[in-house]
Order: C-alpha cells, then structure tokens, then sequence
C-alpha cells in the first residue's frame, strides 16, 4: 500500500473577520501538531512585516514560528519544495490567506495529495462583505471549516464582519490599529461607493423631485 494509501491528507480552513481568534487558533493547532511531535512548516505573506519578521502573531501576542513568503502561490511553492521542506513536513499552515491568489488552491490540494495536514487561515469577506481571495474555494474543498466569531465593539453581540474605519477603498489596507474593527450584521457598514452611472441617476432624480 501506497503511502498516500495509508495516510490521507486534510484540509483544514480556520475563517473569520479579524480579531476572530484565527492566528490564535492556528497557533494553537500547530503547537498542538508539535507536542505530538509531528513536524511543521508555517507560513505568511510579507503584507504587513511591522510587528514580526519570523513569526506569525495573534493580537493577543501568541506567536508561532513562520517562513515570510510573497503572497503569491508560486513563491509559496518554491519555499515549500525548493530546499526539499515539503517532504520534511507533516503539517503546514499558512496564515492570512486571503492575500494569495487563485493558484493557492491547487497548490493546497496538490499538498493534501500527497498526505499533508493543511491548516490555512484568512477572512472570508473583505471590508466590502465580497468573499476574499481563493478563502470560499478553500473552504469549499475542506475537511474541515472553522469559522470564528468576533466581538462586536458596537454591542458586543458576535461579529462576523471586518468594519473598515478609513475611506480609503484599497482592498489590501495594513495596519490594524484603529482602521479596522471587529462588528455584527446590525453595526456593520460595508462602505460601498455607489457606481458613477447611479450617482448621476440619483442626482437626476432628486432634481426631478
Ligand atoms: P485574527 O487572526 O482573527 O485577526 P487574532 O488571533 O490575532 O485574531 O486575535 C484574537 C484576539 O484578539 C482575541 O483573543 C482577543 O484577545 C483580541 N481581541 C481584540 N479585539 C477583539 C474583538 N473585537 N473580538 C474578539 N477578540 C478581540
Ligand atoms: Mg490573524
């Protein structure tokens, strides 16, 4: 029997808004994984390097060691079988995986094939409530999905959305102090600009009233 015959892969998808709890719950399983002694390869695009260069860090200051990596898939790839790591590796978490794009899914499914525990987590949704990245395909082909519910810092009911509080409409915004914040359905404002055609409709209208 075939190695992959006796060991099946996982995919394991942790999702969330911020400030759910998915750094600290990845960092959980991975400290978890290396208590059983199995051997872990981590992951986390160079998007924000400010707080930590080595490691991935929940905002509540649990860190696990991690490999830097451009949040593309083929760089991702590289870093994983260049120096021959992957085949060192039982498991293998990437955080914030909304920033890869498509190509993130084969190459997860590519890992799992061959026997992996793959445990990736991301949002879900951006700060426009639209699915994020390669993150629904990833929870489509998973195990397993966990999604986390934050604190609404409006009414402190579970938060499952990302409240951007800058006007910028830049998808990818880093730094989370103070632009962003955790918020429920009721609270939540996705922020949309209504498209230029619509404006002038409206403005046609309201002139017409
Ligand atoms: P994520 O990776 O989903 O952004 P983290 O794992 O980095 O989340 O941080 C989760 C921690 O953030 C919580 O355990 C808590 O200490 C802290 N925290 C700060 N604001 C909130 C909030 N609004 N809701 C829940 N936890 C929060
Ligand atoms: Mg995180």
């Amino acid at each position: 029997m075939s190695e992959q015959q006796c060991q099946p892969g996982i995919l394991e998808v942790v999702v969330g808004p911020m400030f759910s709890g998915k750094s600290e719950e990845l960092i959980r399983r991975l400290k978890r994984a290396r208590i059983a002694k199995q051997r872990v390869a981590c992951f986390k695009p160079d998007i924000d390097l400010r707080y930590h260069r080595t490691h991935i860090a929940s905002h509540s200051e649990q860190t696990h060691e991690a490999a830097v990596v451009t949040p593309n898939s083929e760089r991702l790839r590289e870093a994983l079988f260049a120096d021959g790591r992957v085949h060192e590796s039982e498991v293998i978490g990437v955080d914030e995986v909304q920033f890869f794009d498509a190509g993130l899914i084969d190459l997860t499914m590519e890992l799992v094939a061959m026997g992996k525990r793959v445990i990736m987590a991301g949002l879900d949704t951006t700060y426009a409530n639209e699915p994020f990245g390669p993150v629904p395909n990833l929870m489509a082909l998973a195990d397993k999905v966990t999604k986390l519910n934050a604190v609404c810092m409006v009414c402190g009911q579970p938060a499952i959305h990302t409240q951007r509080l800058s006007k910028s409409t830049e998808l990818v915004l880093v730094g989370a102090a103070g632009m962003y914040e955790a918020r429920c359905r009721v609270h939540f404002s996705p922020f949309i600009e209504p498209p230029a055609e619509q404006m002038e409709l409206s403005e046609v209208v309201s002139s017409a009233q």
